[in-house]
């Protein structure tokens, strides 16, 4: 491997440190930031993902509240429960994990979410300021790539990027905010899918390639340009027998391969997911602070 990690642990760090003052300083205020996830149903994996955003919210003593309902929950129960949260003081985030049992609709979901309270930045309200580069709490993987790009002193200005993945929650947004009139930004931005034609050659375009498809190491070395700067989304379980959990989880790059011929790379685990949960922090603390001007007086 000649490629420099890019590893979410330092970045995850610098950002818990950059937030301790500012809950410390909600706190004086007599506000505790407090995160509501919502699971619907008992997917291994999203049961994972909500334990792993529970165990963050105790490392920086924010408030968290995990409320579990059977698969059977109806569509009007949970848009109940989505409704109390809005009103609940305590509560400044609100999540409903993915994915939702089929009888479910996402979006009417989505939309009953208070757009102040909407941490994951998937409301249309936050989508919409986010499209048009003003201040809104912003969909956690995307803005945790950015972090990433940033930390590890990755120019976006001028580069191509191509992000393969066109989803709601990563590939457009990520391909939004790297076209902003900003920094990180100011990128030549393709996004591939299932559709496109001659994946191969797209790819080997990207000065930054991202991948979020979730098709386990079908980034090949022979898509990627040699010096790119590859970031990995994707999260796969594959069967592994020599492992006692019998599985493990990979990304959508073929990191042994890609790794000895990009510049930089993002490993799976310990990339991309890791920033994940730290940018979801700080929209929560983010949430709350906004709380919090809003009552102060004029
Ligand atoms: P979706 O399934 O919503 O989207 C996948 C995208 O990949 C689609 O746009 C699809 O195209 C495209 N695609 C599928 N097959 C191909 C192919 N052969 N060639 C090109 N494009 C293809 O996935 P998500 O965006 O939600 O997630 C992507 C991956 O990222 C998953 O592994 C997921 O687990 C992971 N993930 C990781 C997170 C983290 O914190 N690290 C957070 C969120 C997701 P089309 O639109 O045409 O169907």
């Amino acid at each position: 491997m000649s490629a420099e990690l890019i590893e979410g642990k330092p970045v995850a760090k610098a950002i818990r440190k950059e937030l301790k003052p500012r809950i410390t300083a909600l706190k004086e205020r007599g506000i505790t930031p407090g995160l509501a996830a919502v699971l619907v149903g008992d997917d291994p994996a999203s049961t994972t993902y909500v334990g792993s955003k529970e165990r963050a919210c105790e490392r920086l003593k924010l408030y968290s509240e995990i409320i579990t309902k059977p698969a059977s929950t109806t569509e009007e129960e949970l848009l109940e429960i989505v409704r109390s949260l809005n009103k609940n003081d305590k509560i400044h985030g609100i999540l409903v994990q993915s994915p939702l049992p089929d009888h479910i609709n996402e979006l009417s979901v989505t939309l009953a979410i208070d757009p102040a309270k909407d941490v994951d930045g998937f409301h249309p309200h936050n989508v919409g300021l986010m499209l048009i580069g003003e201040q809104s709490l912003l969909p956690c993987t995307p803005h945790g790539i950015l972090k990433l790009l940033e930390f590890y002193n990755v120019e976006t200005s001028g580069r191509e990027v191509v992000v393969v993945g066109r989803s709601n929650i990563v590939g457009k947004p990520i391909a939004a905010l790297l076209v902003q009139k900003s920094s990180p930004g100011n990128a030549t931005v393709t996004i591939a899918h299932s559709r496109s034609n001659n994946l191969e050659s797209i790819c080997r375009r990207a000065d930054i390639l991202i991948a979020a498809v979730g098709r386990p190491l079908m980034i090949t070395a022979e898509m990627v340009k040699p010096g790119a700067v590859v970031i990995d989304v994707g999260i796969n379980r594959i069967d592994d027998p020599r492992v006692e959990k019998g599985y493990r989880i990979v990304g959508d790059v073929d990191f042994d391969n890609v790794s000895k011929v990009s510049s930089k790379i993002t490993p799976v685990p310990g990339g991309v997911g890791v920033m994940t949960i730290a940018m979801l922090m700080q929209n929560t603390v983010l949430a709350a602070e906004q709380v919090c001007s809003d009552k102060r007086p004029e």
